[in-house]
């Protein structure tokens, strides 16, 4: 009937925290905003039904990203469309029943892509048994601004961009402009709606309440520049003349072990908390008064809404380049990736430029778009009901792929 609730399934991979944090972030406001209307799966549809390279995607990234360089290369020298087209084409037909198998599982009514290399195999899939009309099937960019462009497909019924400049390359990618809407970055409901003032947050997570804080990370590996920048700041933040901290420092290493580790075991003349992987960062943001980090557009996003000024100190090179300008153009934070610059600016921060820790604050705030992943559930609901209660959608298990073609 009519009433049955409607299956989503999302689509990621863990290559970074942030396409599965953007996943959770969807599926967690799908729950608030529609109750048990929907049904959500976050799947890594690569890992579970595929075999090589696609079920390898996350190890390989990691180890690409870990050798810069490799990655520029793997990243520049898929860009132009006839390459990766043709190649994704080829694994697509590869591993087509095994990603039918993986797809038709869910009896997905929608399916939403949050990762650069899961459009054209999954819409292939649909148009071989003829779904494309019944699944509605959209994309929900991460990259804040220089996105590969196998995030564009022509076929999706929306494309989420999270900023205009994401928007003007969808368009000339060859999207139409009914397909685009630009709300902003999903982020954690968590993020958006909850109310958190610093002082509780203080005591509940055991910091000093008085001293400022700045946040240290890496994204979810714990990547870039953070241990020495660590050292250095320790240095700095601490007034040799008054002998006492003018700050104090909170590490979040993500799932870096090695590194939270290392970090323990040093003595501190400030006050430092090292700590792992966290699940609840929007306490950690509220609790601070700026960041370091790569540049990271899961993190960036975050520390806007949390109105964080950030000093980015490392990218990913490809996709994160872009997120510096975002930031620094728009006033709401600076680059460098000196440990030594990095800690003479947040010293100074917290001491004799406290004037412009508030104005790039209130920059960072402007920019932020706390309700993205709200306008984009709803406006996903919105395509649900314009094609009425939906229609039955004949998934059975006995037609298989090769019946089709
Ligand atoms: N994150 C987290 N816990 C941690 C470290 C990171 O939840 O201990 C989250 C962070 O809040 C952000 C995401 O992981 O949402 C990192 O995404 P980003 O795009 O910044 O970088 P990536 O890790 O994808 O390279």
């Amino acid at each position: 009937g009519a009433e049955r609730s409607k299956n989503v399934l999302i689509l990621m991979s863990d290559t970074g925290g942030g396409h599965r944090a953007s996943a959770e972030a969807i599926r967690d406001a799908f729950r608030i905003e529609f109750g048990d209307e929907y049904r959500i799966y976050v799947k890594d549809v690569w890992k579970e039904y595929t075999g090589w390279p696609l079920n390898d995607m996350e190890r390989s990234y990691k180890f690409m990203v870990k050798h810069v360089q490799l990655w520029k290369v793997a990243f520049h020298s898929t860009s132009p469309r006839w390459i990766h087209s043709s190649y994704l084409a080829a694994i697509a037909s590869y591993y087509a029943k095994e990603v039918e198998a993986g797809l038709m599982e869910y009896k997905p009514d929608i399916i939403i892509s949050v990762h650069p290399l899961m459009q054209h195999i999954p819409l292939s899939v649909l148009k071989w048994k003829g779904l494309q009309k019944k699944v509605i099937f959209v994309t929900v960019i991460t990259d804040l601004n220089t996105c590969h462009p196998t995030w564009f497909h022509p076929r999706v019924n929306r494309c989420y961009c999270p900023s205009k400049e994401v928007a003007k390359r969808a368009l000339y990618d060859g999207l139409e402009e009914s397909q685009i809407q630009v709300f902003g970055l999903p982020i954690r409901p968590s993020f958006a709606r909850a109310v958190l003032s610093k002082e509780d947050l203080r005591k509940e997570l055991e910091l000093d309440p008085d001293l400022p804080a700045v946040l240290l990370m890496g994204g979810g590996e714990g990547m870039g520049p953070v241990k020495k920048t660590a050292m250095v700041l320790g240095e700095s933040l601490y007034d040799n003349d008054q002998g006492k901290p003018i700050g104090q420092l909170i590490i979040i290493c993500g799932r870096n072990k090695a590194l939270a580790s290392t970090l323990e075991s040093l003595e501190w003349k400030i006050p430092v908390k090292v700590r792992g992987f966290e699940t609840q960062m929007e306490k950690w943001m509220g609790a601070c008064d700026c960041i370091i980090t790569k540049a990271g557009p899961g993190t960036i996003t975050e520390a806007l809404i949390r109105g964080l000024p950030i000093v980015l100190n490392d990218y990913i090179p490809g996709q994160e380049k872009g997120n510096v300008p975002y930031v620094v153009d728009n006033g709401a934070g600076v680059f460098t990736r000196s440990p030594k610059e990095t800690a003479r600016i947040v010293s100074e921060w917290f001491s004799t430029k406290t004037d412009e820790l508030k104005r790039m604050s209130e920059n960072a705030l402007k920019l932020a778009q706390p309700e993205a992943v709200f306008d984009i559930v709803k406006d996903i609901h919105e395509l649900a009901c314009q094609r009425g209660p939906l229609a039955y959608i004949p998934y059975d298990s006995t037609s298989s792929l090769t019946n089709v073609i």
